[in-house]
């Protein structure tokens, strides 16, 4: 299923080193590896002498001070922020402290839908419910620098506040964790939501950057067909879970073992919600039916 994307896990970088990843774009990944970030958070560094930093990433003094150091007789101007996972926002009042940077960004950290009666969010300790950004970005808008012009690309589903930015001059996206070179996006209700992805990479399809600067992992060259395989995969994935509710009524976890052969266990809770991610969407398409809401502990069967 998922070797069907041309993944690429290669990213030889140091952690809190200055890397140039394309002219006038440097990056420095926060030394934060783990099963969800590969090797780490990247920060980027957009122009020259007046710059702007995309996801100054987590509350790290270390990281901030490399990014300082990047920047060591430069001023910056600018702090964009792609969405309020705790790997990529908590390192923003730092950065703003020490260098008086406006931050933008889509909103504060959200959920995509309310919470059931009796559900507990899984995922609060992974959002930065601190986060305030100083100017609140609509889709389309265009904040220009020295030298830069981004423009703010809403694209929810992973958080609802996920916010790529396209950086024009470059004909470049920075996707954050949307979509990423290395693995698939993780979409996990309640903060993530299923058609609000599928919609956010159709938007994708639509637009023409080439190159993507994830949030983590290493660059995405050809990119439209990058994110053409990231649709086929999930329309692939949500086969599987008809094909096995189409056997008899199940719940998430048998539909997980079904579905994802040789999940690296860490993985087991996300993979979980990603299917819930999916029973929402197919829910409420009319596909598929459960008693009551949607929800991680539900048994799920196919809409006769
Ligand atoms: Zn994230």
């Amino acid at each position: 299923m998922s070797e069907d994307i041309p993944f690429n896990k290669t990213l030889d970088l140091a952690p809190d080193t200055v890397d140039e990843v394309v002219p006038g774009v440097r990056r420095v990944m926060a030394n934060n590896p783990g099963p969800f970030t590969l090797k780490g958070t990247m920060s980027y560094i957009v122009g020259k002498g007046k710059v702007a930093i995309v996801d100054p990433g987590p509350a790290d003094p270390a990281h901030t001070a490399a990014l300082l150091d990047a920047v060591h007789n430069e001023t910056v101007t600018h702090i964009f922020v792609t969405h309020t996972h705790r790997d990529h926002s908590p390192g923003v009042p730092a950065l703003k402290a020490a260098t008086g940077a406006t931050v933008y960004a889509e909103g504060p950290h959200r959920a995509a839908r309310p919470l059931h009666i009796g559900e507990h969010n899984p995922l609060d300790s992974s959002g930065d419910r601190d986060f305030r950004p100083d100017v609140m970005l609509k889709d389309g808008e265009v904040v220009a620098g020295e030298g830069w012009s981004v423009e703010a690309v809403t694209t929810p589903g992973h958080t609802a506040n996920h916010m790529a930015f396209a950086l024009r001059e470059q004909n470049l996206l920075f996707s954050g964790d949307h979509v990423m070179g290395w693995a698939t996006t993780i979409v996990a209700p309640p903060d993530g939501a299923m058609n609000d992805y599928m919609a956010s990479l159709d938007k994708l399809t639509r637009r023409g950057e080439t190159l993507y600067l994830p949030g983590h992992g290493p660059a995405i060259p050809d990119a439209s067909r990058f994110v053409s395989y990231y649709i086929l995969h999930r329309k692939a994935r949500e086969a599987s879970i008809l094909h096995r509710l189409g056997k008899g009524a199940s719940d998430i976890p048998t539909i997980v073992r079904a579905i994802y052969i040789g999940l690296d266990p860490r993985l087991t809770g996300a993979a979980g919600l990603s299917v819930l991610a999916h029973m929402e969407d197919l829910v409420a398409r009319g596909v598929g039916e459960t008693d009551g809401p949607p929800a991680i502990d539900a048994v799920y069967r196919l809409k006769g």
